[in-house]
């Protein structure tokens, strides 16, 4: 069985009051979760400390949205594994389509920073879709799989055990418009084929595949519960603490 995770990405949202309020209101919301289901919220990096103390003994764990490649050095606005981890953190979100689409992140570099979360002890949380564009082309499985591929590259087995894959059509991120659970469930099933072609069925059958891509609590349900569906990375809605708290009782395992 595996460990379902519904991560919320606050993305840049949230001052350090607002924080505070919603953060507070999820525990108070949530103060427990089922057995083998797990939440994530990932604020800003500013809000991360004051996070970390607050979800203290709650239910939720604690991510960031992205981190530096390097261990540390003159690289003026960056944030690293160790100073994410020192926050409370043990997850962190790498190459969301946003990161790729405004800061020119690549499989590549996606694949870097993934490695030096695992060596921090982070859990990175490893983002691949497809564009609407590749989508209408006919390439989706090509570019699922590019993607795949070159961000696990080089990963061995036992950190492997620890990462997280999200797939997010870049379609349906910000845009109210879901992939059918039926559209999830094919590519959920794809980047688990090719995590075992490079590693083998026992260990892709224990990775935590989330979806992520306009999830709300009237369509959250349906989607987690295909196969292949292990969670889900959730923007919008999960700036209220009451839609991700409906997300969250959809969940079970
Ligand atoms: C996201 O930010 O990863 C995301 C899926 O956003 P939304 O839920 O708003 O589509």
């Amino acid at each position: 069985m595996r460990t379902m995770i519904i991560a919320g990405n606050w993305k840049m949202y949230k001052d350090l009051t607002e924080t505070r309020d919603l953060i507070l209101a999820l525990k108070a919301a949530t103060p427990s979760l089922p057995d083998r289901v797990q939440s994530v919220v990932c604020p800003p990096f500013t809000s991360l400390a004051l996070a970390g103390e607050l979800l203290k003994g709650s239910a939720f764990q604690l991510g960031a949205q992205n981190m530096s490649q390097h261990d540390e050095g003159a690289y003026t606005g960056e944030v690293s594994a160790k100073m994410i981890k020192a926050t409370g953190a043990s997850f962190v979100i790498l190459g969301h389509s946003e990161r790729r689409q405004y800061h020119g992140e690549t499989n590549e570099l996606v694949n870097a920073k993934a490695k030096k979360a695992l060596a921090a002890g982070l859990h990175p949380i490893i983002c691949v879709g497809e564009t609407l564009d590749e989508r209408e082309k006919g390439v989706m499985v090509q570019v699922i799989t590019t993607q795949t591929k070159g961000v696990l590259a080089g990963i061995p087995a036992h950190d492997m055990a620890n990462c997280v894959v999200a797939y997010e059509p870049v379609w349906a991120i910000g845009t109210g418009r879901t992939a059918t659970p039926q559209q999830a469930q094919e590519v959920h099933q794809l980047i688990r084929k090719l995590i075992a072609q490079q590693y083998d069925w026992a260990l892709a059958e224990r990775i935590t595949i989330q979806y992520g891509g306009s999830v709300k609590p009237d369509n959250a349900a349906e989607i987690l519960t295909q196969n292949d569906v292990d969670g889900a990375l959730v923007g919008g809605a999960c700036l209220k603490a009451d839609s991700f708290s409906a997300i969250l009782k959809a969940a079970k395992v």
